[in-house]
């Protein structure tokens, strides 16, 4: 490679609206949750850490300071529980399993700084600590208390989280129990919270989460219960004042994001701690956005910065769980598809904040028509044209006053899409950042049709415009591969070696995408990188869904009973689901049509023709039978994906009634009807 170290830099040949500020060695502190050991790493797990990493490596792109931690909650009942299942003393359990998660990580190519686990000798110092510092300013006291418990959850639930008398979460009957324990003032601090929530709109994002939390805080807040008596659990924290009891798992918990850093005596301490920003999922909002900022401020500490709130990942449109058996672990997803398909995938797939599905064929169609068609064939399309019109080598451009107005257009768009990027990024709308990097991939592919490099090869007066449009791609693709560092490292690193840049990738920052003349002319280039080979549909999905109850032998008695009858894998093809109507409203200009948002277990629009047999606001909470998987269809302009049951009765006079079909028992939104 040929290295011009005064090579000839551009701006961009005319003003576009850039930054106004640089954050050159900012810090910036991010973490994951400490993900509990009762289970093995999945999906959900490695999209927290994905998301988290690649914010981390964003961010250090942009030149800051970055500290990313992650780690496994080691304490609790049903740790305890599950180690005795698995015939384990509590440590060895907790040992194997905080390494499966250590394991995962390099596959999914993330990349910690810290992992921390709660059994660490400083953590359990630091928590000890804390909790005698917070007993001593009297936020700390000791009290009976009786109350529904539930073992799931692994605390007492308020009568108002009840549904029918149970846990929402694990839909048992919570147990009562009375008790002596010690409380955390938590009720002291609702007012600050409240306030604090309103002065500071970034808090909690996306606002959904922002506004269930005020929502929560609309009612008075209760004390929390921190402790659990030795004679029921032993596997917790000592508390330091009394040694009847061990710390409550979430009090011990949420300090790790505090131990990780140092604190309190370590500068690494104060030089994160103002900038933390905490991920996690929508399940374990309440602890983060109510507990912990209260905690922090009995402390005397300032609430973090930033807590940012992920959906669901469904699989198949059913809510991934054990004994659907369709859980979808990380190293299978790597196994198939590749890493960078799999971060690419769920950053892209995933609004952040809504849920969102998996699916084999989703992750296929991404891989094959994103990342193979339109990056892949564009980059190995590039570089052929340049191996064979200008030697092999970056050519030199021809002078700025001849760009054409195509030229000047994709320049300035290249240039924008780098600020959406920037943007995005940073409010952790990475599905938005990613459709920016794509909309430039394709103005590339209709550039490269436009300008026809192979006709212009053919006339030797027009080597110089052939060498601009090449130089002017390979200018182009550097930058892609600047902004899918993040997302896409080992795709990013391949890319720049191929452009003969690889040795100094590493040192890039996001600035650099908005110069053009990077690459210095003359420097060689590597042809027939194939970035993303196609694949083929696989012959067993990594999402295996609902086992098949279906026996062979049964399958041939439906056929037997001849014509007019389907059989039961006809049947099985009509996804039938209990949905729960959430909202309901009229459509504009339409007598007949309802508007309706129904939980089946993730949330969709379905248009339904009977505005004449119900009015909205009776249908909220009703729970009816759904086809899932019809092709989305528009009524009257407004998606709907599915299609809502009803029996149909035709009255004497020629008119019909319509009944909605329900369920004749309580049963959870989303289960299957079959
Ligand atoms: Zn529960």
């Amino acid at each position: 490679m040929i290295l011009t170290p005064d090579a000839e830099r551009v701006r961009t040949p005319f003003r576009l609206p850039l930054f106004t500020t640089q954050r050159f060695s900012m810090p910036t502190y991010v973490t994951t949750p400490i993900y509990y050991v009762n289970a093995m790493p999945h999906l959900g797990h490695a999209y927290t850490t994905i998301v988290t990493d690649a914010y981390s490596r964003f961010r250090r792109l942009c030149g800051d300071d970055v500290r990313f931690q992650t780690g496994t909650d080691e304490h609790g009942e049903k740790i305890a529980e599950a180690a005795a299942k698995a015939g384990e003393a509590p440590q060895a359990y907790v040992d194997r399993i905080a390494a499966a998660f250590r394991d995962t990580w390099p596959l999914l190519a993330v990349q910690p700084d810290t992992i921390i686990r709660t059994t660490d000798a400083a953590h359990i110092k630091t928590v000890q600590d804390i909790l005698q510092q917070v007993y001593d300013r009297g936020d700390i006291y000791f009290s009976e208390y009786s109350g529904l418990y539930c073992k799931g959850c692994e605390r007492f639930l308020t009568e108002k989280e009840l549904v029918d008398g149970k846990c929402p979460d694990h839909l048992v009957e919570p147990k009562a129990i009375a008790e002596q324990n010690y409380f955390f003032r938590m009720s002291k601090y609702q007012d600050w919270l409240i306030d604090h929530i309103k002065s500071n709109p970034d808090f909690i994002t996306p606002e959904r989460y922002r506004n269930e939390v005020l929502s929560f805080l609309s009612e008075p807040l209760e004390d929390l219960c921190i402790s659990r008596p030795t004679s029921r659990l032993t596997w917790g924290i000592p508390l330091p004042f009394d040694a009847n009891f061990v710390t409550y798992v979430w009090f011990d918990a949420l300090i790790n994001y505090l131990t990780g850093i140092g604190y309190p005596n370590d500068p690494d301490f104060r030089h994160y701690w103002a900038v933390a920003e905490h991920v996690i999922a929508k399940d374990i909002l309440k602890p983060h956005a109510i507990y912990w900022p209260t905690m922090l401020r009995a402390m005397e500490l300032e609430p973090y910065e930033r807590l940012h709130v992920h959906g669901y990942w469904n699989v198949d449109a059913t809510k991934m769980s054990k004994s659907l058996g369709n859980v979808v672990r990380p190293k299978e997803l790597v196994d198939a598809y590749g890493v960078d398909t799999v971060r690419y995938f769920v950053l892209r797939e995933m609004s952040f904040g809504l849920d969102s599905s998996f699916s084999s064929d989703a992750i296929l169609a991404r891989h094959n028509s994103d990342l193979a068609n339109d990056l892949g064939n564009l980059f190995s399309r590039s570089l052929t044209m340049i191996d064979k019109y200008a030697q092999g080598a970056i050519p030199e451009r021809e002078s700025v006053f001849q760009f054409t107005p195509d030229d000047r257009e994709l320049m300035s768009a290249v240039s924008a899409m780098v600020v959406q990027y920037r943007e995005n990024m940073d409010g952790f709308r990475f599905h938005k950042a990613l459709q920016a990097v794509w909309e430039v991939i394709g103005l590339l592919n209709r550039y490269i049709v436009t300008n026809a490099p192979w006709e212009l090869a053919k006339n030797p007066r027009q080597g110089d415009r052939l060498r601009t449009v090449l130089w002017l791609l390979a200018e182009a693709l550097w930058k892609i591969a600047v902004v899918l560092g993040p997302v896409m490292p080992a795709t990013a690193q391949k890319m720049a070696d191929a452009l003969g840049m690889g040795n100094e990738f590493a040192g890039t920052v996001i600035d650099d995408a908005l110069n053009w003349g990077v690459i210095p002319a003359g420097t060689e280039i590597a042809k027939g990188t194939q970035l993303f080979p196609r694949l083929e549909k696989l012959a067993n999905p990594v999402s295996a869904s609902v086992p098949n109850p279906a026996k062979p032998a049964q399958q041939e008695a439906a056929a037997a009973l001849g014509e007019g009858l389907i059989s039961f894998d006809d049947f099985k093809t009509v996804e039938l689901r209990v949905a729960e109507i959430v909202a309901a409203e009229k459509v504009a200009k339409s007598d007949r049509l309802l508007k309706l948002t129904v939980k089946a277990p993730e949330e969709r629009t379905i248009v339904a023709g009977i505005a004449q047999h119900y009015s909205p606001e009776v249908l909220i909470g009703l729970r009816v039978i759904i086809v899932a998987n019809m092709k989305p269809a528009k009524l009257m302009g407004i998606p709907s994906q599915g299609m809502i049951l009803a029996a149909k009765e035709q009255r004497a006079d020629g008119t019909e009634k319509l009944v909605l079909t329900t369920v004749a028992g309580p049963v959870a939104a989303g289960s299957r009807v079959a």
